[in-house]
């Protein structure tokens, strides 16, 4: 995971909030609520990358918790991000998901609303929460069985029944390659950013029609050629 993208995103939302308070980004691997922290949960979309077969998948359930508080001028956010398993993979560790800075900062942006409203009383409804931005055109129901937040009972689909699936969220940006492993087929096809995958390799496809036509014409040449 990028924890350094995180944190240089994290101080420039710092700084947008126009404060003198400090705040200050803890990553966590085990979160638990606690008098004081406000907790706020998101879902966006990163990849993973399993370290056994080396395959790539996308998965626009990667959630993110954070808990949050401000106290003497000292602002505190820990934040976990869930991992997923290869499917592929028998007793597969569970991987960290690699996000686009884009992501990142989306995710950034909406989490320093949510501060501006819960630490600072300002009202800014008005301003939509940002969707993140999909790079996969993702096939299949959300793969439970290999998604932390689920076996945890965090993950969204979880919570929400099944079968459901965010296409309001769904925003396409960029096309992409990715391999999917789960989460909805809302989205066009796509190309990422990141290394290309091991299966359904994209291969160039010859397009013959413009030879075919060239062919056409000299032969139908060569024809009035012969029988003037
Ligand atoms: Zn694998
Ligand atoms: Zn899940």
């Amino acid at each position: 995971m990028e924890l350094s993208t995180w944190q240089e995103v994290f101080q420039e939302k710092a700084k947008e909030l126009g404060k003198r308070d400090t705040w200050t980004l803890l990553p966590s691997d085990s979160l638990q609520p606690s008098p004081g922290w406000i907790q706020y949960k998101q879902n966006t979309f990163a990849r993973f990358h399993c370290t056994s077969c080396k395959r790539w998948w996308g998965s626009a359930q990667v959630h993110i918790h954070f808990h949050f508080k401000l106290s003497w001028g000292e602002g505190w956010v820990k934040m976990r991000v869930f991992k997923q398993q290869c499917k592929h993979c028998k007793a597969a560790k569970l991987e960290e998901p690699e996000f686009t800075r884009q992501n990142i900062e989306i995710v950034l942006t909406n989490l320093q609303q949510r501060i501006q409203i819960k630490c600072y009383g300002l009202k800014i409804d008005k301003n939509p929460v940002l969707t993140s931005i999909y790079s996969g055109d993702m096939k299949g129901p959300h793969d439970r069985d290999h998604c932390e937040a689920c076996s945890m009972g965090v993950c969204k689909w979880r919570a929400c029944g099944e079968g459901q699936r965010d296409q309001a969220s769904a925003r396409p940006a960029q096309k992409c390659t990715a391999n999917r492993q789960d989460d909805g087929p809302f989205l066009p096809r796509i190309v990422p950013p990141s290394p290309p995958t091991h299966e359904n390799p994209v291969l160039p496809q010859a397009d013959w029609t413009p030879l075919i036509g060239v062919i056409a014409l000299g032969a139908g040449l060569l024809l009035r050629l012969l029988f003037r």
